[in-house]
């Protein structure tokens, strides 16, 4: 953020309390990418950002540089509600892990607009109950995987490139992030040609359509199974257990 003073759609994805009465929140905004700002007085004053500091809305945000590498945000108002995402405990979840995928998943001040769409598309989706939550946050991961440049290689063996027969399972290496076949000394997790088909699907444009296609529980366990444990190993922490596809949210 260059000049004083900019205006840009945003969401939450952290906020942590700083000093006496400031907040240092994260924000996933359109034009500027992912970026941490100064609220400054957020705590004190109510009048100042009201309740618009909040996560699971589309925020309307103006922010300017400062002093630091911290960008300042001066204002910030709700211009989009996702309501029903709120008042059902599946969906929050659901929202809940897709902020922290965006979190982790996107780079400081690469802006880009495909990952911002598809985050606000998601929440949206989940408003709407286009799907079980649980299939509309797996596509979602998928989708974030692939804009991201992160996409495990799902159709063939990644050390002698053989292609997977779609009708059978294959072996998945969540840490090479791609199949090997069993002539290459095989992988520890399984996915099914179905599951696989599925995962490529949902990473393209239409995830959203993946999504509703309805995933069956087997499949929707090794799907999400295998890309938790593959972007783990991508970002070298274990994301929040009760964070990505809880088990609790799963058998509602
Ligand atoms: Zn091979």
């Amino acid at each position: 953020v260059r000049s004083p003073s900019e205006i840009t759609e945003a969401l939450l994805l952290r906020s942590v309390d700083y000093r006496d009465a400031d907040r240092v929140v994260t924000l996933l905004t359109q034009r500027f990418g992912k970026a941490a700002f100064i609220a400054r007085a957020a705590r004190r004053s109510r009048k100042r950002f009201g309740s618009s500091l909040q996560p699971l809305a589309l925020l309307s945000v103006q922010v300017g540089s400062g002093r630091g590498a911290l960008g300042v945000l001066a204002e910030a108002q709700v211009t989009r509600a996702f309501p029903r995402v709120l008042a059902d405990l599946g969906r929050m979840h659901a929202a809940f892990a897709a902020l922290e995928l965006l979190r982790e998943l996107t780079v400081e001040h690469e802006p880009d607009d495909a990952v911002f769409t598809t985050a606000v598309a998601l929440l949206a989706a989940l408003d709407e109950g286009v799907a079980e939550p649980q299939s509309v946050l797996l596509c979602f991961t998928a989708r974030l995987l692939a804009l991201t440049g992160f996409s495990p290689r799902l159709d063939r063996c990644g050390l002698c490139g053989k292609q997977a027969d779609a009708a059978r399972a294959a072996l998945f290496d969540a840490r090479l992030g791609h199949l090997t076949c069993r002539a290459c000394g095989g992988a520890p997790a399984r996915l099914s040609g179905a599951t696989r088909t599925r995962l490529m699907r949902a990473a393209g444009a239409d995830w959203i359509g993946a999504a509703r296609f309805g995933w069956p529980r087997a499949e929707l366990g090794e799907a999400r199974a295998a890309l938790r444990e593959f972007i783990e190993q991508r970002i070298g922490r274990e994301l929040k257990a009760a964070s990505l596809l809880p088990a609790a949210a799963e058998e509602r």
